[in-house]
């Protein structure tokens, strides 16, 4: 950095989805108001702002797919759509004051620790700042991830991901391909099966679908939960009990998932009566393995005479025609790519340098770990919100959220008793011995067990994405911050004046 004044604030906060808003709210409430929230986009929302595509709903019933302290009792639907989540988001800006610390179009592109200062420089699409503590909420499921079809180049058709829906183009008479078969697919495939010409679905391997109990929230439900909030809690308490319930069969007992096929082979067998391509829609892994999706249309639509189901992965583009790797082809106008994130090579840890001069990208090449799933060796003061092992199979990603602020709030208020210029720096065996206790309990799970390749691994075929146990023990895993984890790194004295709070602060040439 130059000799000039910049600005410091004592917490940078990188996106404002779930996580960046949740920990937004979360330092108000521990009376941390010098803090800012940098957000690359125009608007908060995050998942829910990028992923406009038709049919996109969250697949977490909606009363437990919120925050705890934000309890909505008007969501229109048992699985609301995105809009209605977008705007909750929104609604939480507002209402906790968030607005005034929130800094749109602001781009993280790069972060640096400093040594002597102890603290990191943020450069921004908008500038540079510095700040003691960096939480990253830059989000499991945030950008976009596209194969490189050989041949793409070539195609003129329309290309888009489902998180970038083109909303200007018609697909009304169209054929269009769909690549892949996941959670955003599944939403896609009923919602524009109807006014396509053709539709043609590549699919790498079928994912187990369960029948979806959606439903509108009648005005009764709603008026009671106005009238005696602790009706949503109730509800909220119900939904999330039976979660904890079943994830013990996903982390401790997979094979009693056998009979949960059953009622998903039923929920196939409603819809797709010719046995050909019930065969090609059956899984050969273990219910579980990858994300149980839910849905009561998708089979449907894939029954329809306008869809075609190729069981193969796309490996070629010529031109219009499409070229799966079994040798079919389809032409095609348009193609949707539901190929899912970069989930397990974080995208914000490249530009992400640490103490000792390394990326984050890095340090983790051999697999991402991180104490509690929220910080990693050498880089102290650093945070991530659904970082390494800490998403869910089955439940909603808000408890995990809810939990790692709880760790932020005690992080804060441990760098206070400490006093001065101070930084926390996870020690190489406490971030190595929860890594292993982590991944000796992953041995026994679903995801390990079941016979499938993820997206929850890695190249390594490690699963560094799932947490392997209860939303509960990860609550009383990150309850405190447990200070004997952590190396505490003291300003050298020549660099130890007082700094300012959210104000000007002069920094000397590097
Ligand atoms: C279609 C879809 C449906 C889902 N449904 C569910 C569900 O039903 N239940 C569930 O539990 N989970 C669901 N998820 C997972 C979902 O991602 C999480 O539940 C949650 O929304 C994550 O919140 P987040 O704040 O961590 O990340 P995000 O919502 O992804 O927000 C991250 C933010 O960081 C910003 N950002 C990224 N990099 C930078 C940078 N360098 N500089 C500045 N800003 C940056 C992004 O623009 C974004 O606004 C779903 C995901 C998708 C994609």
């Amino acid at each position: 950095m130059t000799g000039q004044e910049h600005e410091h604030v004592r917490v940078a906060v990188i996106g404002s989805g779930f996580g960046g808003l949740g920990a937004a709210v979360r330092l108000r409430r521990e009376g941390v108001t010098d803090f800012v929230v940098l957000e690359r986009a125009d608007a908060v929302g995050g998942t829910w702002r990028d992923n406009s595509y038709p049919g996109c709903a969250c697949d977490v019933p909606s009363h437990l797919y919120s925050f705890s302290f934000a309890p909505n009792p008007d969501w229109p639907r048992t699985f609301s759509g995105q809009e209605r989540i977008r705007e909750y988001l929104e609604h939480v800006a507002d209402t906790f004051r968030l607005r005034s610390h929130i800094r749109l179009n602001s781009e993280v592109k790069q972060l640096r620790w400093d040594n002597e200062k102890l603290w990191w420089e943020v450069a921004t699409a908008q500038g540079t700042l510095t700040a003691d503590v960096v939480v990253s909420a830059t989000g499991p499921l945030s950008d976009p991830k596209t194969p490189d079809v050989p041949g793409i180049d070539t195609f003129p058709g329309k290309v888009f991901h489902s998180a970038r829906w083109d909303h200007d183009y018609d697909l009304r008479g169209k054929r269009v391909a769909m690549i892949g078969t996941g959670a955003s697919a599944i939403q896609i495939v009923p919602a524009i099966q109807k006014e396509v010409g053709r539709l043609t679905l590549f699919q790498r391997t079928p994912p187990w679908v369960m029948p979806r109990a959606d439903r509108d929230i009648t005005k009764a439900e709603r008026w009671l939960h106005r009238q005696l909030p602790f009706t949503t809690q109730v509800r909220r308490g119900l939904l999330w009990g039976i979660r904890e319930l079943q994830v013990q069969a996903f982390t401790k007992r997979p094979n009693e998932l056998g009979m949960v096929e059953q009622i998903a082979k039923r929920n196939m067998g409603r819809a797709i009566k010719d046995p050909a391509l019930r065969a090609k829609l059956t899984p050969d892994y273990r219910i579980g393995c990858k994300r149980i999706l839910l849905s009561n249309t998708y089979y449907p639509a894939l029954a329809q005479p306008n869809v075609d189901v190729v069981a193969s992965g796309l490996s070629e583009i010529r031109g219009n025609t499409l070229v799966a790797a079994d040798g079919s082809e389809a032409e095609v106008d348009a193609i949707v790519f539901g190929t899912g994130f970069h989930v397990t090579d974080m995208p914000i840890a490249q530009r992400v340098v640490g103490a000792d001069g390394v990326s984050l990208a890095e340090s983790w090449k051999g697999g991402m770990a991180a104490l509690r799933g929220a910080t990693a060796h050498g880089f102290p003061n650093f945070m991530t919100v659904i970082g390494p092992n800490t998403g869910l199979g089955n439940s909603s990603m808000i408890l995990m959220i809810e939990s790692q602020l709880n760790y932020l709030a005690d992080y804060m208020r441990q760098l206070d008793v400490l006093g001065g210029r101070v930084a926390l720096n996870p020690r190489e065996s406490a971030v190595n011995g929860w890594n292993n206790r982590v991944q000796d309990r992953m041995k026994r799970t679903v995801w390990n067990t079941g016979g499938c390749n993820s997206w929850y691994l890695d190249e390594n075929g490690v699963n560094t994405t799932v947490w392997p146990g209860t939303t509960t023990e990860f609550r009383q895993a990150t309850r405190h911050v447990d200070v004997g984890e952590y190396e505490i790194v003291r300003a050298p004295a020549a660099a130890a004046e007082p700094r300012s709070r959210g104000k000007k602060a002069q920094v000397s040439a590097a």
